[in-house]
């Protein structure tokens, strides 16, 4: 079996303190290779930077304003995430996670600032990595305001084959994660098993969105594995190509 990356886990949590270089050692074992550590709030930004000189040839980083830590956020939190994101752009390969909540108050605010998470990754040619929940047509709107140019990872998607045609029109990928494990997603699974292979990649969300059968427990990178499984039953590709093409469409769309 070939390689695996974790596009998205938010491995800096103190969720994984006790067992980080454990989990490591049995990623690398299984193959997966590489995890995405999306950005969420500006103090854990600016964490990651020492974060990704610790485990250098094991993540990657990226940089953003998480709508659920909005209001902890100061009124200046954008600048100084845009500043901070041009002054190590070397560091990161994304721009995110934002997006918008139906689930969080102030939605106006969410969109301003997701608008502004757009233009900073424009500027910085970089992908962005996607939030949405019941939100979709305020990403939409927000995305017809100003047009992403690079692309990026619609994270945890959900949602019906025509707006999964829509993102991907406009350069972005799904994320497929542990939703894809239970029976209840029907309709996301008949979207993943539909569109054209070339536009899924593979993420697990840990420590949260445990699969089906690990509700209440921390979701690990190593679910990955299970994830893939979901998706090579869905899919009619054989299950080595699978395999291949989402680790080869993680690598095009944050360019590592
Ligand atoms: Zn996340």
């Amino acid at each position: 079996m070939s390689a695996l990356i974790d596009s998205h886990c938010h491995f800096d949590f103190s969720a994984f303190d006790d067992q980080r270089e454990q989990i490591i050692e049995q990623c690398k074992a299984v193959g997966i290779e590489r995890l995405i550590v999306p950005g969420v709030d500006l103090m854990q930004c600016l964490a990651l930077i020492k974060f990704k000189e610790q485990y250098a040839d094991f993540i990657d980083i990226a940089f953003g304003l998480h709508p659920y830590f909005l209001d902890q956020q100061c009124d200046d939190a954008m600048n100084q995430l845009a500043a901070l994101c041009r002054q190590h752009r070397d560091l990161i390969i994304a721009i995110g996670e934002c997006g918008i909540d139906r689930n969080q108050p102030e939605l106006a605010s969410q969109s301003q600032l997701f608008i502004e998470h757009i233009k900073l990754a424009n500027e910085l040619e970089l992908p962005l990595i996607v939030h949405h929940r019941q939100s979709h047509d305020l990403i939409q709107a927000a995305f017809k305001k100003v047009r992403p140019k690079f692309g990026g990872i619609i994270h945890a998607f959900s949602g019906s084959e025509q707006i999964a045609r829509y993102y991907c029109d406009l350069g972005f990928k799904l994320g497929v994660g542990g939703i894809i494990s239970y029976a209840r997603s029907h309709k996301t699974q008949q979207t993943l098993a539909s569109i054209p292979l070339a536009l899924l990649v593979l993420e697990t969300d840990a420590p949260s969105m445990p699969l089906s059968g690990a509700q209440g427990q921390d979701n690990s990178p190593l679910a990955l594995c299970e994830i893939l499984s979901c998706l090579q039953a869905i899919r009619a590709e054989p299950a080595e190509q699978v395999c291949q093409q989402v680790y080869q469409s993680t690598k095009d769309i944050f360019r590592i």
